[in-house]
């Protein structure tokens, strides 16, 4: 699949931080995600991560959660989805069940792990699952999925700069996003925080 990576950027960017930071301010984690329509990239659904509500609501099940709220209904398969974050195997499973064929997302777990300082996605794949180092089989019979820095990657020089600059600036800000919420996170009863 080819992506318009300048797009799916300005989306991060643009509308899917505003509404994180908000979450974030009242305890929540950093996660989200955009659901696009394929053919014009319009967005039709935004989410963020609304745990302090239920432990379940991660940004890709609040997305999910929005998009099956709309009453006009659309074919999974007409979408692209967009996770800030590589989902965890909770929000695989949730992007199987709903019927998506891909997603793309910005940071893999290792960033997760170590940059955002969140070990769980890793964990739970590793001690649930016996899967290592999160290698889960990312182009079987139900999606395909996609990294955003890897897809820039294989750009020209010029095009690789352009995004890289935006993407410096997003960094930033998740940068951030995460150290308010690792200062709030004690105060939180998030089980796994
Ligand atoms: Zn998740």
């Amino acid at each position: 699949m080819l992506f318009k990576l300048e797009l799916i950027i300005n989306k991060i960017l643009l509308d899917l931080i505003p509404k994180t930071e908000k979450n974030v301010k009242k305890g929540n984690k950093i996660f989200g995600g955009i659901i696009l329509d394929k053919k014009n990239y319009s967005t039709v659904v935004t989410g963020v991560n609304n745990e302090l509500i239920n432990p379940l609501f991660h940004g890709e099940i609040s997305t999910i959660n929005n998009f099956f709220k709309i009453k006009k209904k659309i074919n999974p398969k007409d979408c692209i989805f967009i996770s800030s974050h590589e989902p965890c195997s909770l929000c695989l499973s949730a992007i199987t069940w709903s019927g998506f064929d891909n997603f793309i997302y910005l940071y893999p777990y290792e960033d997760t792990n170590l940059k955002f300082q969140i070990p769980h996605d890793l964990k739970i794949l590793d001690q649930v699952f016996k899967v290592k180092k999160g290698q889960y089989n990312n182009n079987n019979y139900y999606w395909k999925s996609y990294s955003i820095i890897k897809e820039i990657s294989k750009l020209s020089k010029k095009k690789q700069n352009f995004l890289n600059n935006k993407i410096t600036i997003i960094n930033e800000k998740y940068k951030e996003l995460s150290e308010l919420y690792q200062k709030n996170k004690k105060n939180n009863k998030i089980p796994l925080n």
